[in-house]
């Protein structure tokens, strides 16, 4: 399928960014030249903060089920130009064409969910104190927001502030990720049909630039970022500039905590799956392995049994079930890692760095390591696995808790007093209990500690993009 690297969207029109600056989108599998489009400049971004402003105000005056009925249509044209947006995302991002596939998949159903939410919308009325009088709780749209999605699900991340953004009758500026732009374009270019110009917009270009010029303008009101915790830091700071609203779902680091009881046939080949998915570029991926003594060889020789035969390739071949990482900078960063574990004192059971061209990293598990190496504090983003064993509850939720990051958490276990007591310790957003499962669509997603704040999805995502406004009337 041919590659188009897109254009940006700005008020209603698709066209190329006036700045003098050329993207370049390579294929993290082969390296290769993929396209170019051209950056925004200042009045593009000018253009495109008064066209949200334009959108927002006919946008709101939709009445909820409108809105409704124009975003699943727009899903149902993301669903028909599934295989497009899947091989674009393939041969941007690296992930398999079936893991890209899926991710097109629930980023329709998330945009979908939060549609059918846009109905659900209500305030509530508060007894007076004054007789005859009433006190009615209103919900309103906070306004235009900035929505800015890292490259690891590009999809999957913009369609989840798209939609309750749009759901909730606020305007969006997109800025996603540089190195994916034409599967989220293709996206955007599904919603966007049966909107009012200026509803939803796209851009790319400095990142940094992009970010302080609209975060800088009265008319954005709310700023929802996922991405690293150094760029959440900085936005955070200059939203507070503005006291404008913010939703930051940043990094993680989660430990998967495996109790002697736990079924290994069921969940060895569970945790393989879900750690290299997307080879390891994720921020709920499990990142540390804590398992009791008593299984630690049994668990490790399986996990590692299963890690080895992952056949990495290019994800457009069908029998590739890992593919590249994103970048050379983000392969070269696992070197230093396994090296300081092992320097600590862990065994490199398997895996590696792999000859390009591509960005291939072998799927890799380190055995006993230490809880102060630097893989265990510092995300890796990337396919490491790194296994410790613990031999008392508290220990395991000790070295748990001993990092910066609150994102997700897995247990593994059959006793409801070590779920219990775990659950109950753990600080993290999200924890799942014998699966693997942690962010659905109408549940609520977020971290705690350096992992964000707020919530998306479920009805605190919708929240969200809601003000509230009080309404005294006397009789
Ligand atoms: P990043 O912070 O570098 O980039 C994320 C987005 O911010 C991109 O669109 C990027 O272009 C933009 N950006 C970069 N510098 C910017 C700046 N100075 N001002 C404004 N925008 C800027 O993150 P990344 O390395 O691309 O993505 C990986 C990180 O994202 C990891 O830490 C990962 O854990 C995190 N992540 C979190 C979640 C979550 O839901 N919590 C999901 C996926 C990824």
């Amino acid at each position: 399928m041919d590659y188009r690297a897109p254009e940006l969207l700005i008020a209603g029109r698709w066209r190329p960014g006036r700045g003098s600056h050329r993207l370049v989108v390579t294929n993290p599998a082969t390296e290769a030249h993929l396209g170019e489009l051209s950056a925004a400049n200042q009045d593009d971004l000018h253009e495109a903060l008064a066209a949200a402003d334009a959108g927002f105000a006919a946008w709101r005056q939709r009445p909820a089920r409108e809105r409704a009925d124009i975003l699943e249509r727009g899903v149902t044209r993301m669903l028909q130009r599934l295989e497009t947006i899947a091989t674009w995302l393939t041969l941007e991002q690296g992930k398999t064409l079936a893991e890209s596939r899926q991710e097109v998949q629930i980023a329709a159903e998330m945009i979908k969910w939060y549609a059918e939410e846009a109905r659900r919308v209500h305030g509530r009325l508060v007894p007076s104190r004054l007789p005859g009088a009433t006190m009615e709780v209103r919900k309103y749209p906070v306004g235009p927001v900035l929505a800015l999605s890292p490259w690891n699900y590009p999809v999957i991340l913009t369609a989840r502030k798209i939609g309750g953004a749009l759901a909730a009758g606020c305007s969006v500026i997109v800025k996603a990720a540089e190195e994916t732009p034409a599967a989220v374009a293709a996206m955007v270019d599904c919603l966007q049909a049966d909107l009012p110009p200026g509803a939803l917009q796209l851009v790319y270009g400095n990142p940094a630039e992009i970010s302080e010029t609209l975060i800088a303008s009265p008319v954005i009101r709310k700023v929802s970022f996922t991405g690293s915790v150094g760029v959440g830091r900085t936005l955070a700071r200059q939203c507070a500039e503005g006291f404008k609203r913010t939703t930051l779902e940043l990094g993680g680091h989660a430990p998967v905590i495996v109790w002697a009881d736990a079924d290994l046939d069921r969940f060895v080949p569970m945790l393989v799956g879900h750690k290299f998915r997307n080879a390891g570029q994720a921020c709920l991926a499990p990142t540390r392995f804590l398992v009791h003594r008593a299984i630690e060889a049994e668990f490790s020789d399986r996990f590692i049994a299963a890690a080895s035969t992952l056949k990495v390739g290019d994800g457009m071949a069908a029998a590739t079930q890992m593919g590249p990482m994103i970048s050379a900078q983000r392969k070269s960063a696992m070197a230093p890692l396994v090296a300081d574990a092992v320097a600590q004192g862990a065994d490199l059971a398997c895996g590696g760095v792999l000859a390009g061209p591509g960005h291939f990293h072998a799927p890799t598990v380190l055995r006993h390591v230490p809880a102060h190496a630097r893989i265990m504090m510092e995300e890796p983003f990337g396919p490491l696995a790194p296994i410790t064993a613990f031999d008392t509850l508290d220990q395991a939720l000790g070295v748990a808790n001993a990092n910066p990051y609150g994102l997700a958490a897995y247990v593994f276990t059959d006793s409801r007093r070590v779920a219990q007591a775990l659950t109950d310790g753990l600080q993290v957003g999200a924890i799942a209990l014998n699966s693997v499962a942690v962010a659905t669509p109408e549940a609520p997603f977020g971290g705690v500690k350096d992992s964000g704040v707020g919530s998306e999805s479920g009805v605190e995502g919708m929240a969200s993009f809601l003000e509230t406004r009080t309404v005294h009337a006397a009789a």
